[in-house]
């Protein structure tokens, strides 16, 4: 067989899990993951039973790929839940699902979340009427969120959205006019995540 398996498709190999990092590959036949789910490289081995700590680094690492934050971002992500008043695996989900990046792949105007955190950086992006070009925007309950309305930006987000095949979020709305738009309902949860995660083993890892 022959290569099957690019860098970002190796990650979802090593995490063992579909991260979703490639648009609508992912969702197709080609997904490197359903072909071969097998980690990179021990496709003959027995791999050995992994440590405490090997099990919590591994959920942290699937965490910070599936919504593309480095480590110093994470800490920061983390940091802020723990100073919240709520449960800190919840609250650090939610920080994540709320970031602008992962709203706009949410609502389908960008096939993956690198390909929405480009489209944010280029200005195609509207909150409220403004235009915000910093991926890791929170957004908020009740931010509308607009596709610019000028030829490139329609652009992408139509193609986008003519391949995107999966459900919007419980906590996102969709409008069906011409330009595409979204409405934040409410603040994500942790069943609004996409992934299976357990929060509980990052944050053992992370408070010591
Ligand atoms: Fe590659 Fe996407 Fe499949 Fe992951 S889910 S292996 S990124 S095609």
């Amino acid at each position: 067989m022959g290569r099957i398996t690019g860098p970002v498709c190796r990650l979802c190999r090593r995490d063992g899990l579909k991260l979703f990092l490639k648009g609508s590959r992912c969702d197709s036949p080609k997904c490197a993951f359903e072909r071969r789910p097998t980690p990179p490289g021990v496709q003959q081995k027995r791999r050995s039973k992994p440590t405490d700590y090997g099990l919590r680094l591994r959920e942290k690492q699937k965490l910070k790929h599936y919504y593309g934050v480095l480590e110093r971002q994470f800490r920061t992500y983390f940091a802020r839940a723990e100073r919240g008043k709520g449960n800190t695996g919840e609250t650090l989900l939610s920080l994540l699902e709320r970031r602008l990046d992962n709203v706009v792949h949410r609502l389908g105007f960008a096939a993956s979340r690198a390909a929405a955190r480009q489209m944010v950086m280029h200005g195609h992006i509207t909150i409220n009427g403004r235009r915000v070009d910093v991926p890791s925007y929170l957004v908020r309950a009740g931010d509308l969120l607009r596709v610019k309305n000028r030829a490139k930006s329609l652009q992408l987000a139509h193609a986008a959205l003519a391949d995107f095949r999966r459900e919007v979020p419980d906590f996102l709305s969709r409008g069906d006019g011409p330009i595409p738009e979204g409405r934040v309902d409410r603040l994500p949860a942790s069943e609004d995540v996409s992934i299976p995660v357990q929060a509980n083993l990052i944050i053992e890892l992370c408070s010591k």
